[in-house]
């Protein structure tokens, strides 16, 4: 049997070695989930319901397991895992409601009664990234459930440990054998299978957007629909006439939280000419009051890079002769430590403005006025997220109207609520996770028409 050994990132140490299953182990799952999905679908909606409020309630007694799990296996800060894992049961119950709200239409048309079901679609097949492991594998898993799906859940390599347990919990919660299953395994065997089988009818996937669209290549010969969320190159755009101490004080958290390693980083600072070098001198002091350090203390603000390789990978944007500003600090010794940094590129095509860093590494460029700064803001292959400071109302909505990204905040560096929907415009990918609708991009439209015999006597009932 294949293994793979994991390692805690803020030490180096050996956490544990697990078992990456193979394609076979695919083709079981499948025949599993769908039994077991045919079954969830034939219950009434209500018990859908129940059985996803059952499924948030031992999330919710499991949040700081959770969390430590997550501190040792990603390197998160301790307060932001218990988060995840809390917004894991918030997502549950968010869509424990929607079985009962799963609403066709009634369709007028002439000779009978048109309506519309949301069918499920059958096998789901989730495939999420290192990132965010918890949260982002409850955006599928969460909505799909509830519109009538079974479910395979594949983690990635470097991050399995909260979403095993969270498969675990599921069970625990009395979610049927087979519901739900992750699938621990290689990208390139598990995932690639779960997106050939001909018996998963829909794949979500989350990552890079190199492996995003190898994956709808791979689902294009079964036609299978995909759900993509993939890379990002987000502005975070100051205006001169903005509250530049706040634009300052929150900019290093809109990029360098989860030390930058988030699709929706602002990863680009867009700033005024008029109010550069002021802007500069606040940036400076919030860079540096950013506590980086041991994830499993509270007050730690951002945590080690996930593995060697991804330090390797971030470390190759900032070269010897890098145009460093400034960088903030960063714990000495084993561990994939790296600073927060600052770069001043004097290239609008610098390797560091174009690519997707993934780390605590930000550009900062000056533009010169609104159009000037929505044409940098979308000089970009990707369009996921972004965040807009200006005291001026029309000036806010204008840019963000311009702004060709899905997920904007004018004035904060909000990007996720599960509440409304998440997703990308160009490269950043396809279809739309969380919010109202979710479910429905777990379902088919099934249009049903029913003949009327005409009133054979149509005087006397008039
Ligand atoms: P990263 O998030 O490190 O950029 P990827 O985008 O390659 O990495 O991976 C995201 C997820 O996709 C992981 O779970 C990974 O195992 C999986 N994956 C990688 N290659 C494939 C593939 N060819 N088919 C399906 N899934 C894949």
């Amino acid at each position: 049997m294949t293994t793979t050994d994991l390692h805690n990132p803020a030490d180096g140490s050996h956490l544990a070695t697990i078992a990456l299953l193979d394609a076979e182990a695919v083709d079981d799952a499948v025949d599993r989930a769908r039994t077991a999905q045919r079954a969830w679908a034939r219950l009434a909606p209500v018990a859908r319901g129940e059985g996803l409020r059952a499924f948030a309630t031992v999330v919710r007694a499991h949040v700081e397991e959770l969390a430590a799990l997550e501190v040792a296996n990603s390197g998160h800060p301790v307060g932001q895992a218990r988060w995840e894992a809390g917004h894991v049961a918030d997502v549950l119950t968010y869509y424990a409601a929607a079985p009962e709200r799963l609403f066709g239409r009634q369709i007028p048309v002439a000779g009978g009664l048109d309506m519309t079901f949301a069918e499920p679609i059958g096998v789901v097949g989730v495939i999420t990234p290192w990132n965010f492991p918890m949260t982002i594998a409850s955006w599928g898993f969460a909505p799909a459930l509830a519109a009538g799906n079974a479910v395979l859940l594949k983690p990635a390599e470097w991050t399995p440990l909260t979403t095993i347990r969270l498969g675990e919990l599921a069970a625990e919660a009395g979610l049927p054998d087979g519901l739900l299953q992750v699938l621990p395994g290689k990208g390139s065997v598990v995932g690639e299978r779960m997106v050939t089988h001909p018996g998963v009818g829909k794949v979500v996937f989350t990552g890079s957007t190199e492996t995003g669209a190898r994956v709808m290549a791979a689902a294009a010969p079964t036609v299978t629909n995909v759900t993509l969320e993939l890379g990002g190159k987000s502005a975070n755009v100051v205006f001169a006439d903005s509250d530049l101490e706040r634009a300052a004080a929150t900019a290093p958290y809109g990029v360098f939280d989860n030390a930058g390693q988030d699709c929706c980083a602002r990863s680009r600072i867009l700033v005024e000419e008029s109010a550069y070098e002021r802007f500069m001198e606040l940036l400076e002091p919030a860079v540096a009051g950013v506590r980086v350090g041991d994830p499993a203390d509270d007050a730690t603000e951002m945590g080690p890079l996930v593995s060697r390789p991804h330090w390797e990978k971030v470390a190759s944007y900032v070269p010897d002769d890098a145009p460093v500003a400034f960088r903030g600090a960063a714990p000495d010794g084993p561990g994939n430590w790296f600073p927060p940094t600052v770069l001043t590129p004097s290239s609008r095509t610098d390797r560091a403005v174009v690519e997707e860093i993934f780390g605590p590494v930000v550009t900062v460029q000056r533009f010169r006025d609104e159009a000037d700064a929505i044409a940098l803001a979308n000089a970009t292959a990707y369009g996921l997220s972004g965040s807009i400071w200006t005291r001026d109302l029309s000036r806010a909505l204008r840019v963000a109207r311009a702004v060709e990204a899905g997920n904007l905040s004018v004035n904060s560096h909000s990007s996720v609520r599960y509440a409304t929907p998440f997703g990308g415009f160009k490269q950043s990918g396809i279809g739309r996770e969380l919010g109202p609708d979710a479910p429905f991009a777990f379902t088919e439209t099934k249009n049903v028409f029913v003949h009327v015999d005409e009133d054979p006597a149509p005087e006397e009932s008039a």
